[in-house]
C-alpha cells in the first residue's frame, strides 16, 4: 500500500509518483473491489477543514495525491518531502495510453454536455485501441444518480472518471463507485476540458515554476474568489493551524 507522508486539515497526503500511481490501479483492477483516487489541491483541502462529510470522504479514498504545488510546500513544511505532483490533468491522457496497452475500458463521466465525448474522441484517435466504456455528462445532482451507475455498471468500465469538480465528484465516488462496478474511481476536476480543448492548460515552463494556479487565475478571473483559499491556506500552514476546524 502507498505510505501516507503527511495529514493536512486532517487529509492523508499519499507519496506516490505518477508512474506509481499507474501501476497501483493496474493492481486494483486484477484485484478487484473499488477504489476512488482523490487529486488534492488546497482548494479541496480548505472545503475539506470545515467539511466532515468531504473529510471523511477523502479519508475513506484508497489514494490522496498531491494535484497542487500548494500541496507539495505545505507537506515539506510538515517535513514530508513529495516526490512529485500527480495532477489530474496528467492522469487522464496517462492513464488513457495505458487503457490502450493493457485492454481496460473507461468510462468518461462528467463536463459540459459533449466534452466527455469529445475527449474520448481526442484521446481515442492519439491511442487507437482505447476502450471507451462510455461518455455521459450527467450531473452529480443525486436524482441522477441512479441513472447514472446503471449506465456505468451496464458499460461494465474497470476505470470511472467523474469530472463534476470537488467536492462534488468525490463525494458522488464516496457514495456510488462501489454500485458502478468500477475497479477505479477518479476524481479529475477540469481535466476534460483540458484534453478537449475548452479550457486551455498553462505551458510546461509555467508548470514548472509551480504557478499553474497563477496562470488559471489569469485566464479564468471568475476564479478569483475561489483563489481567496489559497493565500489563507498558506497562512494556516505557516502558523501550524492545518487542522481541521470543525
Ligand atoms: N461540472 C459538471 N457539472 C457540475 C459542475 C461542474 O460537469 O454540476 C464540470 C465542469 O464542466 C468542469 C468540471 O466539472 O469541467 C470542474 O472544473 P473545475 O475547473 O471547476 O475543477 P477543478 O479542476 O478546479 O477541480
Amino acid at each position: 500500500m502507498p505510505t501516507v507522508a503527511c495529514d493536512l486539515m486532517g487529509v492523508p497526503i499519499h507519496d506516490v509518483t505518477p508512474d506509481e500511481t499507474i501501476n497501483l490501479i493496474a493492481r486494483w483492477i486484477e484485484d478487484g473491489g473499488s477504489h476512488q483516487i482523490a487529486t488534492v489541491n488546497p482548494e479541496f483541502l480548505m472545503q475539506a477543514r470545515t467539511h466532515p462529510s468531504f473529510r471523511a470522504a477523502l479519508k475513506r479514498a484508497a489514494l490522496c495525491v498531491p494535484d497542487g504545488i500548494g500541496v507539495m510546500w505545505a507537506a515539506r513544511l510538515r517535513g514530508a518531502r513529495l516526490r512529485e505532483r500527480v495532477t489530474g490533468s496528467d492522469i487522464v491522457p496517462r492513464l488513457s495510453r495505458a487503457a490502450a496497452q493493457r485492454g481496460w475500458r473507461i468510462f468518461y463521466l462528467g463536463a459540459a454536455p459533449g466534452v466527455a465525448e469529445r475527449t474520448a474522441e481526442i484521446l481515442q484517435s492519439r491511442h487507437p485501441g482505447l476502450r471507451v466504456a462510455g461518455c455521459y455528462a450527467g450531473s452529480p445532482d443525486p436524482v441522477e444518480a441512479p441513472e447514472i451507475i446503471a449506465r456505468v455498471r451496464a458499460s461494465q468500465a474497470e476505470i470511472l472518471f467523474v469530472a463534476y469538480g470537488a467536492p462534488a465528484q468525490d463525494l458522488w465516488l464516496d457514495q456510488h463507485l462501489a454500485q458502478t462496478g468500477a475497479a477505479v474511481g477518479i476524481g479529475v476536476g477540469g481535466s476534460f476540458d483540458f484534453v478537449a480543448g475548452v479550457a486551455k492548460r498553462a505551458p510546461r515552463w509555467i508548470q514548472r515554476l509551480g504557478l499553474e494556479w497563477g496562470y488559471r487565475l489569469l485566464r479564468e478571473p471568475w476564479r478569483w474568489r475561489r483563489q481567496l483559499a489559497l493565500p489563507y491556506f498558506a497562512w494556516l500552514v505557516l502558523v501550524g493551524q492545518d487542522k481541521p476546524k470543525t
